[in-house]
């Protein structure tokens, strides 16, 4: 879908929530709608009549903003990017805007209101929340084959780090080699901190990478993922350093059982708590249920961490397009953990995994 297809579609959704215009904030979503990935920004998209866009920046991005936003008007602004949108917006003669009130700061949306005549003050502005976020959630052709890439490049790492791996190395070495390798192999940078969390540190969900060193014998947990052309990759896995006990494998089983039923579960028409309780059923089973700390899954594109969430109760259905992950784990304090994810493609058949490499039980 071009760029313009994209405003079109956010422009529809726009008038169907009662605006004129829309006022865009969120570096990601100004990206996808109109290419610009710098680091100031705000794009007013005028939905009422002839459709026009003007993104607004400021001057270290005069020649960054020509090449890269295609379709819309660029103004380099004097005064802060938000405030120039809004005083831009006052004279198209737009009387109601949305905004996205998710990512608006108070001090932001009372600049917003003085940059406005005072008689279009009051009703000018008007929440829409995560209009075009929402929309991001699924996913176009052409983005679909950009985070294809990325996958397949975290599975490239993986599989290059499991060469490297011994005991002594320190975890912090672990995901320097990874990040390297992603650098040279074209990443712009990697989606999140890479966590690599080993031994009793495996029990932490989100253990980022320390001096520890990697044990003779116990878990160690990668999750990471890099920035290829913009959208994000996301995976884990939980390898084994030496020999494992009874109780280590059951775990890495039964984690491995409920990841393979939420893969399964997912699909087009699904609802996300279901996908959920399809994996959080299977450790239930096995008694494991309460270390499950987490929701199964979440959205990933531009950003990292974006909807739908795949958590308990949650009534969102799956569509064609989104691209989510899924990703039980088991943390037994002080003890071990287990996390196992994968990021896949919802269709209307199932779950296409996007990243295919091995989540069969691995001893190092
Ligand atoms: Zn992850
Ligand atoms: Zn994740």
């Amino acid at each position: 879908m071009s760029l313009s297809g994209r405003r079109r579609q956010t422009a529809g959704a726009a008038r169907a929530a009662g605006v004129e215009a829309l006022l865009v904030t969120h570096l990601p979503d100004v990206r996808w709608l109109c290419g610009f990935t710098g680091s100031n920004a705000a794009l007013v998209l005028v939905c009422a009549g002839r459709m026009r866009a003007m993104l607004f920046t400021d001057g270290r991005y005069t020649a960054q903003a020509k090449a890269e936003a295609t379709g819309v008007g660029v103004t380099i602004a004097a005064n802060p990017a938000l405030i120039a949108a809004c005083e831009w917006l006052a004279e198209t003669g737009v009387a109601r805007c949305g905004f996205d009130d998710g990512n608006t700061t108070v001090a932001d949306l009372n600049q917003m209101r003085k940059a406005v005549p005072a008689k279009l003050r009051r009703k000018m502005f008007e929440p829409v929340g995560w209009l075009v976020a929402k929309l991001r959630w699924v996913k176009y052709a052409d983005e679909i084959a950009k985070m294809r890439a990325a996958a397949a490049l975290g599975c490239r790492l993986f599989e290059g780090i499991l060469a490297t791996m011994q005991p002594g190395m320190t975890e912090d070495a672990v995901a320097a080699e990874m990040e390297f390798a992603a650098r040279l192999a074209g990443a712009e940078a990697m989606s999140f901190p890479t966590i690599v969390a080993s031994g009793e540190r495996s029990a932490l969900p989100h253990g980022r990478a320390t001096d520890a060193k990697l044990p003779r014998r116990g878990f160690v947990t990668l999750d990471f993922g890099v920035v290829l052309d913009g959208y994000c990759s996301d995976m884990t896995r939980t390898v084994h350093m030496g020999r494992a006990s009874a109780a280590e494998r059951d775990v890495y089983d039964a984690v491995l059982e409920a990841q393979q039923a939420g893969v399964a579960a997912a699909r087009a028409g699904a609802v996300t708590g279901d996908v959920d309780e399809a994996a959080r059923s299977v450790l239930r089973k096995a008694g494991l249920a309460e270390w499950f700390t987490h929701s199964t899954g979440h959205g990933v594109g531009l950003e990292i961490h974006e909807g739908p969430r795949l958590a308990t109760k949650q009534t969102q259905k799956l569509e064609a397009g989104m691209i989510v992950t899924i990703e039980p784990g088991v943390y037994l304090p002080g003890k071990f953990g287990v996390r196992i994810e994968d990021m896949v493609l919802v269709t209307a058949k199932g779950a296409e995994i996007l990243t295919p490499c091995t989540k069969a039980w691995i001893e190092l």
